[in-house]
């Protein structure tokens, strides 16, 4: 996933639609195609770019520089929304990207967002709790003109979470007294007006993409065109399987709830497996993942063999790239980018992989999977549990009514289940080969283009 594959894709949506005269759009008459080009040119382009270095006193006395970056990218659907991460793979064009990906994540979830994101170029391992503070509030210095609970909305993403989003909130507060602040950031501590279950959302988001796929299938509610019947009789042995296994990239906050979900969701699921970036802990008979998560969360890292015999679990440990693959049915990337590429591409055994990450395949990998008739359920559909849970946080912000743990993850549950299945019954339904990725890029891409129209960003 790059700058250049993800405005190709738009474009390549773009001119599909100007060729096909697709439902939504039989009512734009002739300027059709000259709204849509325009319309695309938007999207292939960026609002606005933040940028500046992060300076602060270290703790050993020398200034430590961090180059920062914040884009929004469009808001023709409301507000720009994304989340801020630290992390040395940061770049301004990474982060264009991601913003891209936002604005279309929000779309296709019709939620009131437009897509922005942030990121700081850090080795958040290599730097005290006080060090991470000073960065953040030095990242909401250089926005505070630009973020805002109307205006731009930032999350946590990789390498950030809750503590940040509470130590942003704060700096916001000192900076703009008098001020609306408390919807400026979501993901916040539960005592600190965030929201229950917000940890947890994007990791069941993600699986319940999955799980919503095969549940279609199983009970006949989407029609299919008869090209897609391979497809249909994967998706049924797999939901028929006594026992499905499941392979998770990752062990953080959203592979750890995914795989949690996956153990006990109501179909039988065994995860066989669950990694990080030093190994994979491994075993064929399935993973106690409830276990191992507190050990994961104490020791930021997982278990070796001794540990693992100490925990009295019998699993392997193989090494990091391991997980991608193994033998089994369903593969959750919930990691990071580009890890399943050219080159290992070929050795991808799994029937179903899930991107709970942003861009976990490559273009390359992902036509080259697609057409061995595997099935990708991509990003900015599999990944909004996040996004949507901050979402109902923001309400929340602003009718300080607190929702159970359990309201929040039913109400997200019923908006994935809903965006999921409109995007399926589309896909079954279709008569051209599109992957499932180019249908999701080309439902949002209706959506933003329908409402710059509307709203006069494009004449
Ligand atoms: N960073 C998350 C994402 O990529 C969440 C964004 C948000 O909650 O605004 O979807």
């Amino acid at each position: 996933m790059t700058e250049n594959t993800t405005t190709q894709l738009i474009q390549e949506v773009v001119d599909y639609l100007v060729e096909t005269d697709t439902q939504e759009l039989s009512g734009w008459g002739e300027n059709r195609s000259d709204w849509l080009n325009q319309g695309g040119e938007l999207l292939k382009g960026i609002d606005k770019l933040i940028s500046g270095d992060l300076r602060i006193k270290k703790d050993d006395g020398s200034i430590g520089t961090y180059q920062a970056y914040r884009v929004q990218h469009n808001n023709a659907c409301g507000y720009y929304k994304g989340g801020i991460r630290f992390s040395t793979g940061v770049n301004q064009s990474e982060v264009k990207t991601l913003a891209m990906l936002m604005t279309l994540k929000n779309a296709l979830h019709d939620l009131p967002y437009g897509g922005g994101k942030g990121g700081v170029h850090i080795d958040v391992r290599k730097h005290s709790e006080r060090e991470l503070k000073e960065v953040s509030h030095a990242f909401v210095r250089l926005l505070q003109n630009d973020i805002g609970p109307y205006r731009d909305i930032p999350a946590p993403d990789v390498g950030s979470g809750t503590q940040l989003m509470d130590w942003m909130t704060e700096e916001y507060k000192q900076l703009h007294p008098n001020q609306p602040f408390i919807n400026t950031f979501t993901g916040k501590s539960v005592e600190n007006g965030g929201t229950n279950g917000r940890a947890e959302s994007t990791g069941i988001g993600t699986f319940l993409s999955y799980y919503y796929l095969v549940d279609a299938v199983l009970n006949g509610s989407l029609k299919m065109n008869g090209k897609h019947s391979d497809k249909k009789e994967m998706i049924q042995a797999i939901g028929k399987k006594e026992n499905v296994t499941v392979a998770v990239q990752g062990f953080g906050n959203l592979s750890r709830a995914a795989a949690i979900e996956a153990k006990n969701s109501e179909r039988k699921h065994t995860v066989i497996a669950v990694s990080d970036s030093r190994s994979t802990v491994y075993s064929a008979k399935g993973l106690d993942v409830e276990k191992l998560a507190p050990f994961k969360e104490e020791n930021d890292r997982l278990p070796n063999d001794k540990e693992l015999k100490d925990m009295g679990m019998e699993a392997e440990v193989l090494d990091p790239n391991a997980v991608l693959t193994l033998d089994c049915d369903v593969l959750i990337l919930g990691a990071i980018e580009d890890q399943i590429t050219i080159e290992n591409q070929a050795d991808i055994k799994a029937v179903i992989l899930v991107e709970g990450a942003n861009g976990p395949l490559t273009q390359t990998a992902d036509e080259y999977l697609t057409a061995q008739g595997k099935i990708v359920i991509p990003d900015i559909l599999a990944n909004a549990g996040g996004v949507t849970v901050s979402y109902l946080e923001w309400v929340q912000g602003f009718t300080n009514e607190v929702k159970s743990k359990e309201d929040i993850l039913e109400n997200m549950s019923e908006r994935m289940k809903e965006v999921s299945m409109r995007v399926y019954k589309a896909y079954f339904s279709c008569e051209h080969d599109e992957s499932l990725r180019f249908l999701c890029y080309k439902l949002a891409v209706v959506r933003v283009i329908q409402l710059m129209k509307t709203s006069g960003k494009i004449i």
